[in-house]
């Protein structure tokens, strides 16, 4: 198998870039199909309209179902091949992304990507996650190419709350220890090949921008305004991780995610914010020194990332809950079996309860 690396063919990033939307887009087609949420219609409107004002062109808007699922995506595709247009623009969070580039796919077109948040690593990957309009998790649709065009307004992410940037700081977290974990075990990454030195160095990279950033990222997103520091994090969160995760590929932190969607509780946390406690238990299946230990969770007492099973809203410890979390998190179609030695449910199971009492541990220390 060879090294891969993969990426959208453009990355954009700045303050008030959603303004230049045409003028970039103009190489790839000439009547874009915006995929917008009602609410992100109304903020991004505007700016879009003006934009293709200047730049002569014409702009079809569709408001989206509100479910990435295979009826909302073939809904969709019926209506994009009806409306004559030749790309797709998706605007606004992570479900908005999947679904544009699952219609793009279906449609045969190209497709950009403009987030309004910087909360998970996933606009720039070649994946897209399908639900059931109930909004359950049902497949992941692997696709053949990244999108065309991601362009990020770092203006309108320091505007949204900051809550769903720490979101984005705990995937980026995982990013470079996964990645690590891969390599020591040789595991192929998301594109059916191996990691590169780039890849590796990007992941690196993410994790090293979170140390330094990520505090000051953070004080930004509370003021709601736009500094260097707040947009190093949004192309750690949206970039570095995106590019990291999928050319290097992802091991337990994101296992352990998965396996603790099936407690209830866990559901008012985000995605990032599962991760984090997901990776704080890799590094303890690990045995990482104490000092990295230390470093990775002091960082997530300064953001204010997860580091107990009652930050993650479970305050009633049942071993056998986590049992089954620990035996989802090792299920044969997860990403456990990409650590570099092999693991049973008992002892992810244990490491959880471990990583909990760490948690407690260093937060009374950190106060
Ligand atoms: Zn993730």
């Amino acid at each position: 198998m060879a090294n891969i690396i993969g990426s959208p063919e453009r990355y954009i990033q700045g303050r008030e870039v959603l303004g230049e939307l045409c003028k970039h887009i103009q190489n790839i087609g000439k009547l874009p199909f915006i995929l917008v949420s009602a609410s992100g219609k109304e903020r991004v409107e505007n700016i879009i309209v003006k934009s293709a004002e200047e730049y002569n062109t014409k702009l079809v808007f569709e408001v989206f179902g509100g479910e990435c699922s295979r009826n909302e995506i073939n809904r969709l595709v019926k209506v994009y091949k009806e409306s004559g247009c030749d790309m797709v623009v998706g605007i606004g969070g992570g479900k908005i992304h999947d679904t544009a580039k699952a219609l793009a796919f279906y449609a045969e077109s190209p497709v950009v990507i403009v987030p309004t948040i910087a909360g998970t690593d996933a606009p720039c990957s070649a994946l897209s996650v399908i639900y059931t309009d109930d909004g359950a998790f049902e497949e992941y649709l692997f696709l053949p190419r990244n999108p065309n065009m991601v362009l990020v307004d770092t203006q309108i992410i320091s505007c949204a709350p900051a809550r769903l940037l720490v979101s984005g700081m705990g995937d980026a977290l995982a990013t470079y220890f996964e990645a690590r974990a891969c390599m020591q075990s040789d595991s192929p990454n998301f594109i059916g090949g191996y990691h590169t030195v780039t890849s590796m160095a990007i992941a690196r990279l993410c994790y090293d921008t979170l140390l330094s950033d990520g505090v000051k990222a953070l004080v930004s997103a509370q003021a709601k305004v736009c500094t260097k520091a707040l947009e190093n994090i949004v192309e750690a969160n949206t970039y570095l991780s995106g590019i990291g995760f999928e050319s290097c590929g992802i091991a337990a932190a994101h296992a352990i995610h998965n396996g603790l969607t099936a407690i209830h509780e866990t559901h008012q946390c985000y995605h990032g914010e599962k991760v984090a406690f997901g990776t704080l238990t890799q590094l303890v299946l690990e045995n990482a020194s104490t000092e990295e230990f230390e470093e990775v969770i002091n960082f997530c007492l300064e953001v204010g990332l997860p580091v107990t099973l009652g930050d993650l809203g479970i305050h009633e410890i049942k071993t056998n809950e986590l049992m089954e979390v620990a035996k989802l998190a090792c299920g044969p179609n997860d990403t456990m079996g990409n650590m570099p030695f092999s693991l049973t449910p008992e002892m992810v199971c244990d490491a959880i309860i471990a990583t909990d009492k760490l948690g407690h541990y260093y937060k009374a220390k950190h106060l």
